[in-house]
């Protein structure tokens, strides 16, 4: 299937002019063998200024087939072993890459820490980059930012999408199973982000996009219908429309991202709690994927709004005055690690510092409306089970404990306002 990505681009209801960067996308069986044709709309070079970058596995899965099929391209393996996207994965990808005399392109092979080092090097090294997605893991691929730890601290980067994606429905679904349940997790955390969106709509008048959040809820639909059958080993062509479905989803989401040019529609306080985690500041390294962390973010994200919303409903909630910044425990959690001050600039100016104590005591029914939208506890934890998703902290190795720590610190990870860091002005 190609998803023709100009239906998404142009003028709005929003009030903006919509722009997507990504020219083409391409989800079918075989794409990988006919990469010579796709790039021929987008690429005249010679191969031999095509750089390929993937890491040990990704090689195996796709990076082998591509180096075949384009004689004279220059292969870049990294090592899958602790690979992340962060600033050694970065100098690894730039100095391996330095080997190549005339690079014009980049092909990300991999999935979503391979995407983020190469649209990061894309970026600074203003060399285009296609996306070959070798796993159903995340839902960046098209994104326009690169999501990586720079120096212990969790960063939004300004990187570039690709301008085209290759999804070979041979190659991502037979990708560990581990992998695509990490996609499905990110896709079904869209439930929280929105949420999180429309509430700060309310709150502050931030910009919102109707047809964007459409666009994720499509997403979400489409994901939900393709669960009972991405585990179908009884019809190889079920299992596979399974997969193109999931694959088109997190490609859809990206896309709406793309539209914002940023996470906003994507991500709210359930990413913030991965990305907490990852920062390594109330807890150890982690042998989790992105979405797992996501996954369990949106458990702890889902029982915590509908706790909220019960107490507004039942007149047990009131507004306590804004206190500012809650520097002692931001001290205590971040000091140790060199971040304190890296946190409180990402905390400047604070989000809650505008919010008025008595507009917001009124629209406390409001952003009860808005907290029905989300799935019960009860719903999410069933979409995961049937996905066979991650759900619990002690699945990644972290105790119950850490869960109230995070409900409280992660919210300061990044300066975007969420339901979460709204309930620092609840008194329940
Ligand atoms: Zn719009
Ligand atoms: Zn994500």
């Amino acid at each position: 299937m190609h998803i023709d990505v100009t239906t998404f681009s142009g003028s709005c209801t929003c009030g903006r002019n919509h722009e997507i960067y990504v020219k083409d996308i391409i989800i079918e069986s075989g794409a990988v063998k006919r990469l010579p044709e796709y790039l021929a709309h987008i690429f005249h070079g010679n191969y031999a200024k095509i750089g390929i970058l993937c890491d040990s596995n990704t090689y195996k899965a796709a990076g082998r087939k591509a180096e075949a099929v384009l004689p004279g391209s220059y292969t870049v393996i990294l090592p899958a072993e602790n690979l992340h996207a962060d600033n050694h994965g970065v100098e690894l990808a730039e100095e391996m890459l330095a080997g190549m005399k005339d690079l014009k392109l980049i092909l990300a092979v991999g999935s979503g820490t391979i995407h983020d080092i190469t649209r990061y090097l894309s970026n600074i090294l203003s060399v285009p980059f296609v996306s070959v997605p070798t796993a159903a893991s995340v839902d960046g691929f098209v994104s326009t930012v690169a999501a990586m730890t720079w120096n212990g601290m969790k960063k939004t980067i300004p990187a570039v999408s690709p301008v085209l994606v290759v999804a070979d429905t041979d190659v991502f679904s037979e990708a560990p199973y581990r992998l695509t349940a990490s996609g499905i997790s990110d896709l079904l955390g869209k439930y929280t982000a929105l949420i999180d969106w429309e509430v700060s709509h309310i709150v502050t008048g931030e910009y919102i996009c109707t047809r964007v959040c459409e666009l994720e809820l499509k997403a979400l639909k489409e994901v939900c219908s393709c669960l009972p059958q991405l585990r179908n080993y009884n019809s190889e062509e079920v299992r596979k429309q399974a997969y193109e479905q999931l694959m088109y989803a997190l490609l859809l989401s990206g896309l709406a991202m793309q539209m914002i040019g940023n996470s906003r529609p994507a991500s709210g306080s359930e990413h913030h709690m991965s990305h907490l985690w990852e920062m390594e500041v109330i807890n150890g390294p982690l042998d989790a994927y992105h979405g797992e962390k996501v996954s369990i973010g949106l458990m702890i994200a889902t029982k915590t709004y509908h706790k909220v919303k019960n107490a507004i409903r039942n007149g047990f909630c009131s507004v306590k005055p804004y206190k500012g910044l809650e520097y002692d425990i931001l001290k205590e959690a971040f000091a140790p690690k060199g971040l304190y001050e890296d946190i409180i600039t990402e905390n400047t100016p604070d989000p809650l510092a505008g919010i008025n104590e008595e507009k917001f005591k009124q629209q406390l029914p409001d952003i009860a409306r808005i907290l029905d939208k989300l799935p019960t506890e009860e719903e999410i934890n069933r979409l995961l089970t049937a996905a066979g998703c991650i759900k619990d902290v002690q699945e990644i190795e972290l105790e119950e404990g850490i869960i109230p720590k995070t409900i409280r610190l992660s919210p300061y990870v990044r300066n975007r306002l969420t339901f979460l860091r709204l309930t620092k002005l609840l008194r329940l």
